[in-house]
C-alpha cells in the first residue's frame, strides 16, 4: 500500500494505533477516534460483539455529527441572543394564541412555506418569540437567518453600490425561514422600501419569512413610504400567514415594576423588622 500522506508512512512496524488515529482523522470521525477504546472497553466488559461494538461507534458518531450541524446552523442564523421558547411565559401575554405558537414551533410551516406576522407594542416578547422559532427551525434542520429590517435595506442598498445585489438576494432566497424582525421602528429610504419589497417578492412561495413590527398593518404604509408597494407586500406576505397578536403591557417594563416593588416591599419590611 502507499503511504496515505507524506507524514505517515506506512509500513509493517508503523503502530496500527497511529495509523487509525490518522485515517479516522481524514475520514473525519472525530467522535469514532475519541470513543473508540472506552466503547472497546464497555463492549468486552458487557460481552458485546464486533457489529454491535462498531454500531454503537458510528451511532455516536451520527448524533455528535447532527449536534454539530445544528450547531453551525445556529451559529449562521445570526440570533442576536439564543432565547427558546421554554423560557417564554405565555401567561404574561394573554392575547398570544399558545397553541399556535406551539403548533409553529414544530416547523411544519417552513415545509408549507407559510409566512408570520407578530404584531404587538414594543416589549411584548415578539422578539423572543421570534428567536424561539428560529431555534426551533435550526434544530429541526432548516437554514434560517434573522435579521432586523433596517439592517437587510441597508444591507441590500450597500450590496447594491457594490454590484454584488444578486448574490446577497440569491443568499436571501436560499434560507428556508427569514426573520425580519423590527419592521416600523425606522422609515426606511425609497430604494431601502424597494429593495426589502424585492425580498419578500422573490421568497414569495419559495421560503417562510417571519416579519415582526409595532405596528398595525394600516401604518405600513408610512414605513414603506408607499401605498402601492405596501398593498403588493402585504399581499404576498398574507396570502399564507399566520398572524401572532402581542398586545399588551411591556414585560420588560412590567418586570422592572415588579421588581423594585419587590425591592421596596423588601425594604420597609426589613425597615419595620428593625424598628
Ligand atoms: P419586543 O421584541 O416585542 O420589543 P422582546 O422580545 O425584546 O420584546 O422582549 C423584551 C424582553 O422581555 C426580552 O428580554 C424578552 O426575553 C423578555 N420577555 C418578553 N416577554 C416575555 C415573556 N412572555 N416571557 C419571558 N420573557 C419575556
Ligand atoms: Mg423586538
Amino acid at each position: 500500500m502507499s503511504p496515505v500522506h507524506p507524514d505517515l508512512p506506512s509500513s509493517p512496524d508503523t503502530p496500527p494505533v497511529l495509523l487509525l488515529g490518522h485515517h479516522l482523522k481524514q475520514l473525519r470521525l472525530p467522535t469514532v477516534l475519541r470513543e473508540y477504546e472506552k466503547v472497546a472497553r464497555e463492549c468486552a466488559r458487557d460481552g458485546v460483539d464486533h457489529p454491535r461494538y462498531l454500531l454503537r461507534l458510528i451511532e455516536l458518531e451520527l448524533l455528535d455529527r447532527e449536534r454539530r450541524v445544528t450547531e453551525r446552523r445556529i451559529r449562521e442564523a445570526r440570533f442576536p441572543a439564543v432565547k427558546s421558547l421554554d423560557t417564554f411565559d405565555f401567561t404574561a401575554i394573554p392575547s398570544l394564541n399558545k397553541m399556535l405558537v406551539l403548533d409553529l414551533a414544530r416547523s411544519e410551516f417552513i415545509t408549507r412555506r407559510e409566512n408570520i406576522i407578530a404584531l404587538g407594542n414594543s416589549g411584548t416578547g415578539k422578539t423572543h418569540v421570534a428567536l424561539g422559532l428560529g431555534l426551533a427551525a435550526c434544530q429541526k434542520g432548516c437554514s434560517t437567518l434573522f435579521i432586523t429590517a433596517h439592517s437587510l435595506s441597508s444591507q441590500l442598498m450597500e450590496a447594491r453600490d457594490e454590484k454584488r445585489l444578486m448574490k446577497l438576494q440569491a443568499q436571501l432566497q436560499n434560507v428556508k425561514l427569514l426573520i425580519i424582525d423590527e419592521l416600523g421602528y425606522v422609515p426606511l429610504s425609497q430604494v431601502g422600501a424597494e429593495l426589502l419589497f424585492e425580498v419578500f417578492s422573490q421568497r414569495y412561495e419559495r421560503g417562510s419569512t417571519m416579519v415582526t413590527s409595532n405596528l398595525p398593518f394600516e401604518e405600513w404604509p408610512s414605513v414603506f413610504q408607499s401605498e402601492r408597494l405596501t398593498g403588493a407586500l402585504l399581499d404576498r406576505l398574507t396570502h399564507h400567514v399566520h398572524i401572532l397578536e402581542l398586545n399588551g403591557d411591556s414585560y420588560r417594563l412590567k418586570h422592572s415594576a415588579s421588581r423594585k416593588r419587590a425591592t421596596v416591599e423588601a425594604d420597609q419590611n426589613k425597615a419595620s423588622a428593625d424598628s
